[in-house]
């Protein structure tokens, strides 16, 4: 019913053409790997896009921006509308992850100002929501991760706009830490994530995939992914190598 999504994400990492020359590899090496349940996405700074727009498609793999602007266009210097980044060859964008939330002060509304773009662009969102560790230990996880997909479904008005959105459940504390959630709590946490979902929009929740993000690598992917509410994964660090990437779609193609 619902196509898992792998998706890397390089955040600040290569340089473009050190990006194609990684993707020629790991097309290459894709090809000896099933791939053909699932669905495959690399989240890439935006310069890249141009340069792996032409390898991937015919790879099978989609591409993400990692940002967006909330603007269609005008005097907003330095950003990026989705317009281009659809122009340049993403069909996916990642908004509100806890980098920018952190670093670039975006709150929620400015994230659903973001979500809402990307639709308005034809672009599927992958909505980053997560909770820092001092939210979980004072037992507020799951009110701050409902609470941030709420403001963001504010932004989605048309259940179509809603139905395509992806939503990344991305513990903070589990980001680039090595740490990972485990695959209990990330089944329990994406559960509460489509019952808000069912709330909202009650014939779209079972559409939406719900991914986990954080320390996801070959060694825990098969667990997390083999949960009944997890479609998938948004993959850092592990991501950037080649073998690593190929080792957890194989764990996301034998989950399917
Ligand atoms: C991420 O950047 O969204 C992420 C989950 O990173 P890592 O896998 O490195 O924790």
């Amino acid at each position: 019913m619902r196509t898992p999504l792998i998706a890397g994400n390089w955040k600040l990492h290569k340089t473009p053409r050190e990006a194609v020359a990684w993707f020629t590899d790991f097309r290459a090496a894709l090809a000896d790997h099933p791939h053909d349940r699932i669905e495959v996405a690399l989240g890439v700074p935006a310069t890249h896009l141009p340069g792996l727009a032409p390898l991937a498609g015919p790879a099978g793999v989609a591409l993400a921006g990692q940002d967006l602007s909330r603007h269609d266009d005008g005097a907003h210097t330095g950003e990026i509308a989705g317009a281009m980044l659809a122009d340049a060859g993403a069909t996916y964008v990642i908004v509100g992850h806890s980098e920018r939330r952190a670093d670039h002060a975006e709150t929620d509304a400015v994230v659903r100002d973001k979500v809402a773009a990307a639709r308005r662009a034809g672009l599927t969102p992958i909505l980053c929501i997560g909770e820092v560790e001092a939210e979980r230990d004072a037992g507020r996880a799951e009110a701050v991760v409902l609470d941030q997909l709420r403001a963001a479904l504010d932004g989605l008005e048309a259940d179509a706009d809603c139905a395509a959105l992806v939503v990344a459940y991305e513990p903070v504390w589990a980001i680039g830490t090595g740490r990972t959630a485990t695959a209990d709590d990330a089944q329990t946490m994406s559960a509460a994530i489509r019952g808000a979902l069912r709330e909202a929009r009650p014939a779209l929740a079972d559409d939406v995939r719900i991914l986990y993000g954080g320390s996801m690598k070959p060694a825990n992917a098969a667990e997390l992914l083999a949960q009944a509410d997890v479609d998938g994964g948004l993959i850092g660090g592990a991501s950037l190598d080649v073998d690593a990437l190929l080792a957890i779609v194989d764990a996301g193609q034998a989950a399917a």
